[in-house]
């Protein structure tokens, strides 16, 4: 209910006044091994106080992709978020903390032989101190999906070969997800110096729920599974113990890894 405070400090009702409210964060993350891989390539980030949170998802042999991915997500948790920041800061703080983690994880490629050609994905966000807005720095195929009014829609756009068929219409979504080469990145961390990094902002609604994920979930479930799942939980941590537990359901052929934001009026 909308209020003003009078002289003498009561609170009273405006009927018609602007809607004023504190917005507040739950959140969650979980990884899992799958039901094939020995190890997990996959990192995340959750940070609640400071609202940011990412994905990774490693590759390259001799553990070299476990290393990638923890250089994207330990520059990411490093990231220092004034406050206050516009949304814009956010934006700009994420693509330089994402070209950082670029250079750090080339270089290191380039010195250390049996981790040549390591690279990662990295899909980051933050959200501003007064949960209003959202930023977001993207590469790879790892994802941000929005729930919003009973609907999923996907905010990043997935640098991979299929995705390319399928947005010149060669390939439709379920042909892609199942395709050999599903897993080809067109960009990553770790591949050339200068990397074309997607970034945006967008605003931010109270009952907005936001997934993070690898497509260690993606690359087996649905879309629409994905929202059935996600739908279902009353929890972050209920929706990322689900999600994880669909995509060793479909078979769990690759790490996954979840995170679930929640903004809701307090
Ligand atoms: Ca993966």
């Amino acid at each position: 209910m909308p209020v003003n405070k009078t002289s003498s400090g009561r609170l009273l009702e405006m009927p018609g006044a602007p809607y004023r409210c504190v917005m507040r964060v739950k959140a969650a993350g979980l990884t899992d091994v799958g039901r094939v891989r020995t190890g997990n390539e996959d990192a995340f980030v959750v940070r609640v106080e400071a609202r940011v949170f990412a994905v990774a998802d490693g590759m390259g042999g001799h553990a070299a992709g476990e290393v990638a991915s923890r250089m994207a997500s330990d520059t990411i948790a490093a990231l220092e978020v004034p406050a206050p920041a516009t949304a814009e800061a956010l934006r700009q703080g994420l693509l330089r903390a994402v070209t950082t983690a670029n250079h750090a994880i080339l270089y290191d490629g380039e010195r250390q032989p049996e981790r040549a050609g390591m690279g990662t994905t990295l899909t980051a966000i933050a959200i501003t101190a007064d949960c209003r807005e959202v930023a977001c720095a993207h590469i790879g195929d790892s994802r941000l999906y929005l729930m919003r009014g009973g609907r999923l829609t996907q905010l990043t756009h997935d640098h991979t070969w299929v995705q390319d068929q399928v947005d010149s219409g060669t390939l439709t979504t379920v042909q892609a997800r199942a395709h050999p080469l599903a897993s080809v990145l067109t960009r990553s961390l770790g591949s050339f110096d200068d990397v074309m990094i997607d970034s945006f902002t967008a605003p931010v609604e109270p009952g907005d729920r936001y997934v993070l994920c690898t497509d260690g979930l993606t690359g087996l479930i649905s879309d629409e599974l994905v929202l059935k799942t996600v739908a279902q939980a009353s929890t972050p941590d209920g929706a990322c113990r689900l999600l994880i537990a669909a995509a060793n359901e479909a078979g769990g052929r690759d790490n996954i890894t979840a995170i679930v934001v929640d903004v809701s009026a307090e």
